[in-house]
């Protein structure tokens, strides 16, 4: 696949345009109806807004530019090649957008289990956050992004999922992210909440309560985290956000801390590991 400045740029275009938009429409709806006493200029947003840029202009490129190459050049000779792309491209347009983000979050359901699991030093740049907001949607350390776009570049490939049910699977589920993120004050009646993820139920997931811990892994559908018993909804707000209290003490605050973080933890582990 080619990627050249030209697509470089575009990306950047959008990317800024996205954050304009959804920067404006969600310091209108955080301010209406706050699930915490949060700034919109909160503690952290310049390393968030700061590792958003680097990961569009230049780490989702990359992943997505090697795993073209790893699916044209090996997977391809494996598995079959878009299996059922006819019988989804013959369905009406609508339920191809349903059954794309139900795809789509399924993957999601599972990498996010994987990375909490076997992953955790780089998918705790996401839950370092101690305070919630649309912005924390792109808190991800590349690593995550990398694994996001093999879990999903696999699924979709194996399926043959293309075209305009793609894209609309896309954007609304991005959105849908931003959503589940922001500082909003509210659940979903029953039974609603047992199939779609409120800004509520998200924030269970990043509750600093050791209870919740490892809960509420879906992007959109809770009926996913039900499916396979990683469901939690109580009726109240967490009391808190982040890591355990011994991981939060030594987090880095900065940017390139952030970056740099996981690595000295796969060292230090290793090295522990070694020595025993
Ligand atoms: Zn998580
Ligand atoms: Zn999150």
């Amino acid at each position: 696949m080619d990627y050249n400045l030209q697509h470089l740029f575009s990306d950047l275009g959008i990317f800024v345009i996205e954050i304009l938009l959804v920067g404006a429409v969600f310091y209108m709806i955080e301010k209406m109806r706050p699930a915490e006493e949060v700034t919109f200029f909160k503690p952290g947003f310049r390393e968030e807004l700061g590792l958003a840029f680097l990961n569009v202009s230049l780490f989702s490129p990359i992943s997505i530019v090697v795993m073209a190459f790893f699916v044209m050049n090996v997977i391809q000779d494996i598995i079959p090649y878009q299996m059922f792309s006819s019988q989804i491209e013959a369905l009406p347009i609508t339920i191809q957008i349903v059954f794309g983000l139900f795809i789509l979050d399924f993957s999601t359901y599972w990498r996010h289990r994987f990375t909490h699991h076997f992953m955790w030093p780089f998918h705790s740049v996401h839950h370092a956050a101690t305070n919630l907001t649309w912005l924390t949607a792109l808190r991800l350390h590349p690593i995550d992004i990398f694994t996001a776009t093999v879990f999903d570049v696999l699924m979709l490939h194996l399926l043959g999922f293309s075209g305009v049910g793609l894209l609309g699977a896309v954007f609304i589920l991005k959105g849908y992210n931003y959503f589940t993120h922001a500082n909003i004050n509210l659940k979903f009646d029953k039974p609603l909440r047992y199939v779609l993820a409120s800004p509520h139920y998200h924030r269970w997931h990043h509750a600093g309560e050791k209870h919740a811990y490892n809960k509420n892994y879906c992007a959109m559908f809770s009926l996913i985290d039900l499916m396979f018993g990683t469901y939690y909804h109580p009726e109240r707000l967490p009391k808190g956000y982040g890591l355990e209290p011994l991981e939060q003490k030594d987090y880095p605050d900065g940017l390139l801390g952030w970056l740099a973080y996981p690595f000295k933890q796969v060292a230090k582990n290793f090295k522990t590991k070694k020595e025993a």
